[in-house]
C-alpha cells in the first residue's frame, strides 16, 4: 500500500507527518542550498546551533514554559537513559544541598567531619519516590534501584495493589507514601502499554506558594505536547523523541535551571565515592551537557531538526498552541473510546474509565465468547482497510490504538467506524 493508503495506529516509533519527512528528505541531499545534507553538516557549524535553539524557543513557546527558569537539552539515550540520568543527577543535586547546608552550619569544619556528617545524613535520609502506574514507572523504579541499591529508593504506591495485580488505575493520592525531603518524585504521565494517563497533575505533588515542594520527575515520552502541563510544577519533564515530537534518536529533558550552576553544582566524583555514591556518565550529566547548549558530544543534528521542523507545523496549524492540540486530542479520543462503549459486549477498555489515556487506547475485543480468535480478526480487517499497528504491546495483548498527534482527526473518525461496523457485523 502507499503511503497515503494508511493510517499507522503503532506505539512508537509514530507516523511523522508527512510534510515534515518530505521537508527533510529534501534537506538530507541538501539544507537550505549549501550542497550538503543536514545530516552530513558539522554538529560545531553555526547552522547546527541555529537548529537547536530554534527547537527549544518554540518548544518553550509551544508548551507555554518560560526559557528563563527552564533549561531544554537533547540528548541521547532515549527514556530509558533518562531512567538513570534523573536519578544521578538528582541525588548529586540532593548531597550538593547537603553539603552546603552542613557547611553552613558548621564554618571552618574540616572536611573529613563534613564527609562523616554527610555520610550519615546519605544513610538516614537519602530517598527517592516512585509511583508505579505501569510498564515504564515500574522499569524507572527498577533501574533506580539498580543504581542505587533498594535502601535509597521508595514505593510510594504500585497501581497493581489496587487492581488486582495488573496495571490500569492509579491508587488515590491519600494512600501515596511520600518521603520527606526525597531526592525525587518520579512517576509517568502516561503510561504507553497499560493505557494509563494521570488525567492532570497529582494534586499532592503541587508546590505551596513560596514555590518549595517536591522534586517532581515526569516521563512524557508518549503524550508530551498533546496537552498543557503546568511545567513550573516540575524539577525535571523528559520524553523520547519518536512519539509525538519527531524522529526515534533524540531525547529531551527541560529542567529548571535551578538545578544548573550557578545554584546548583554537581558534587565531585571524589566527594560521591566517598558517600559510597554513583556518578553519572559523562553523556547523561545536565550540567555539561546543559553549559555546552546540547554539544558536549555529536549530537543527531537532523533528528532535532525533525522535531523542531514538527514544532513550527504546530505552532503554524494552532493558534492556540499546545491548547489547540489538546482540544483535538480529547475530540480524537472521544471518538474512539465513545465507539467502543457501545459494545460493551464485544470491547473491554482495559484500565478504569477515570485513567484512560488519550493517546494509547488499550482495549480486548471479544466475539462469540472467543477473544484471541476476535482480536485476530479484529487485526486482519483492519489492517485490510489500511488501518495498521493496532497490536498491543507484546506484554500485555489485546489491541492498542495510539493516538498520537499525527493522527488526523480522519484517521480516527475511519477507526471509530470501523469499530462500529466490526461490533455490528
Ligand atoms: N517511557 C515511556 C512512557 C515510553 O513509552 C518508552 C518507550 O516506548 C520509554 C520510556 C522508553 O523509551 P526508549 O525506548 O526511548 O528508551
Amino acid at each position: 500500500p502507499s503511503r497515503s493508503e494508511i493510517t499507522y495506529f503503532g506505539a512508537g516509533p509514530a507516523l511523522l507527518p508527512t510534510e515534515v519527512l518530505e521537508k527533510a528528505a529534501q534537506a538530507l541531499l541538501d539544507y537550505n542550498g549549501t550542497g550538503l545534507g543536514i545530516a552530513e553538516h558539522s554538529h560545531r557549524s553555526e547552522l547546527a546551533t541555529n537548529i537547536i535553539n530554534e527547537a527549544k524557543s518554540d518548544l518553550a513557546t509551544y508548551l507555554d514554559f518560560s526559557a528563563q527558569d527552564y533549561e531544554t537539552i537533547f540528548l541521547q539515550g532515549g527514556g530509558t537513559g533518562e531512567f538513570a540520568a534523573s536519578v544521578y543527577n538528582l541525588v548529586g543535586a540532593w548531597v550538593a544541598r547537603q553539603h552546603a547546608a552542613l557547611l553552613k552550619a558548621n564554618p571552618g569544619a574540616d572536611e573529613a567531619t563534613v564527609v562523616a556528617e554527610l555520610r550519615k545524613k546519605v544513610e538516614s535520609d537519602l530517598k527517592l519516590d516512585y509511583i508505579v502506574t505501569g510498564g515504564w514507572s515500574l522499569k524507572a523504579y527498577q533501574e533506580a534501584v539498580r543504581l542505587l541499591g533498594p535502601e535509597y529508593v521508595n514505593l510510594v504506591a504500585d497501581a497493581r495493589t489496587v487492581n488486582d495485580g495488573k496495571f490500569g488505575r492509579i491508587p488515590d493520592q491519600s494512600t501515596w507514601k511520600l518521603s520527606k525531603n526525597a531526592a525525587l518524585v518520579y512517576y509517568c504521565d502516561n503510561e504507553t502499554v497499560d493505557g494509563v494517563e494521570f488525567p492532570e497533575f497529582p494534586s499532592v505533588l503541587t508546590p505551596a506558594a513560596d514555590g518549595t515542594g517536591p522534586i517532581v520527575v515526569a516521563d512524557m515520552s508518549s503524550n508530551i505536547l498533546s496537552r498543557r502541563i503546568p511545567v513550573s510544577n516540575y524539577s525535571l519533564l523528559f520524553f523520547g523523541a519518536q512519539k509525538n515530537l519527531g524522529s526515534t534518536g533524540v531525547t529531551v529533558a527541560i529542567l529548571k535551571k535551578t538545578f544548573l550552576p550557578p545554584t546548583t553544582a554537581q558534587p565531585s566524583a571524589a566527594l560521591m565515592r566517598k558517600l559510597g555514591l554513583p556518578i553519572p556518565p559523562i553523556v547523561l550529566q545536565y550540567e555539561i551537557i546543559a553549559k555546552n547548549n546540547s554539544l558536549y558530544n555529536t549530537l543527531s543534528i537532523f533528528d532535532v531538526y525533525v522535531a523542531g521542523q514538527v514544532l513550527k507545523r504546530l505552532l503554524q496549524t494552532f493558534p492556540d498552541k499546545v491548547d489547540g492540540q489538546q482540544a483535538l486530542a480529547v475530540k480524537k479520543a472521544g471518538l474512539i473510546y465513545g465507539a467502543l462503549d457501545a459494545y460493551p459486549e464485544v470491547y473491554k477498555v482495559v484500565p478504569d474509565k477515570s485513567v484512560r489515556s488519550r493517546m494509547n487506547i488499550c482495549f480486548r475485543v471479544t466475539k462469540n465468547g472467543a477473544v484471541d480468535e476476535a482480536e485476530k480478526t479484529f487485526l486482519k480487517e483492519s489492517t485490510a482497510i489500511g488501518l495498521t499497528g493496532l497490536k498491543g504491546h507484546r506484554s500485555v495483548g489485546g489491541i492498542r490504538a495510539s493516538n498520537y498527534n499525527s493522527i488526523p482527526l480522519e484517521g480516527a473518525e475511519k477507526l471509530a467506524k470501523f469499530i462500529h461496523d466490526f461490533a455490528k457485523a
